[in-house]
């Protein structure tokens, strides 16, 4: 039996129902140069608690445990490291945010468009009914950006973004880093612990004894619980750049209708080409020129 979503497709199929007339002109004005933002009460709700979460990581890492600490070189060493991967993480979080995740243009399903794609026997285009855009191949509508997106992962509110084929790689970073802060918070919770055993209470912190004790614990439970759901989230996007198949591809269980590409070269595709640092900067924009493929043989 087919799923609803072959139905679709075999619906789409017939050129009938593309009926552009039904499609308003796309907008005049040009959207590239505005900045990319979803205002999605759920999804801004998350982000801002997603930073808020990272900033108390960070307040509890430097002024609880940090700068009480009695050694500068063991303070400075993680501080640094801490305060660079947590800073890597909010910029991550705000590119993944605030970058088109590869909208397809809204309303551009118009008579002159489909005319210029110069259609040969045999070609088809899908429009999407929602956004009245022509779909290009493995794009996929989302009802919370209300836009289609070029390899639609999914749409994560924490983020408060889809992610697709532009901002994956931030997406990765953001999950690397979330993980990497979580792991060396809690390395430095138990550290703590072990010092401050030996001494007493009141020297180790500049706060009483018990609101430190609970500050260590809050920022315990919230490291283990993002280290598992970053580290889950991290591995499962990597498996899916590898085998280039997007979240919503698998769980559609969508037939492959593009080309394999070996593990490396689908890695390069979301990450930029050649591997470089780059890779881990999320300031570095990875180079997507690859041509749009509208048109589909059947
Ligand atoms: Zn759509
Ligand atoms: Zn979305």
């Amino acid at each position: 039996m087919k799923s609803p979503a072959h139905r679709t497709r075999d619906i789409e199929r017939q050129a009938g129902y593309l009926r552009p007339e039904h499609c308003a002109p796309p907008p005049l004005r040009n959207t590239s140069d505005t900045m990319w933002f979803i205002r999605d009460g759920c999804g801004i709700v998350c982000g801002v608690i997603t930073w808020f979460l990272v900033l108390y990581a960070e307040f509890v890492v430097v002024f609880v445990m940090l700068l009480p600490a009695k050694s500068v070189i063991y303070s400075l060493f993680n501080g640094v490291i801490f305060n660079g991967l947590g800073f890597l993480a909010l910029a991550s979080h705000a590119k993944a945010m605030c970058t088109d995740p590869g909208a397809v243009p809204k309303g551009n399903a118009t008579k002159e468009f489909i005319e210029s794609l110069k259609l040969k026997p045999g070609q088809v285009v899908y429009k999407c009914p929602k956004c009245c855009s022509i779909k290009p191949d493995r794009a996929h509508h989302c009802s919370v950006c209300k836009r289609c997106i070029k390899k639609m992962d999914h749409h994560c509110p924490w983020v408060n973004n889809c992610v697709g084929e532009n901002n994956q790689k931030y997406f990765v970073l953001f999950t690397m880093y979330i993980a990497l802060i979580s792991f060396h918070s809690l390395i430095l919770v138990a550290l703590h612990f072990v010092f401050c055993f030996e001494e007493d209470w009141t020297k180790c912190s500049n706060f009483s004894p018990p609101a430190t004790v609970i500050l260590l614990i809050l920022l315990c439970f919230e490291a283990l619980l993002f280290l598992i759901f970053t580290a889950v989230m991290f591995g499962t996007q990597v498996h899916s750049i590898c085998t280039d198949e997007t979240g919503i591809e698998q769980l559609k269980k969508e037939e492959r209708r593009w080309a394999k590409k070996s593990k490396w070269m689908n890695m390069t595709v979301v990450f930029g080409h050649p591997f470089s640092i780059a890779w881990l900067s999320p300031f570095a924009t990875p180079d997507h020129g690859k041509a749009d493929l509208y048109q589909y043989i059947v």
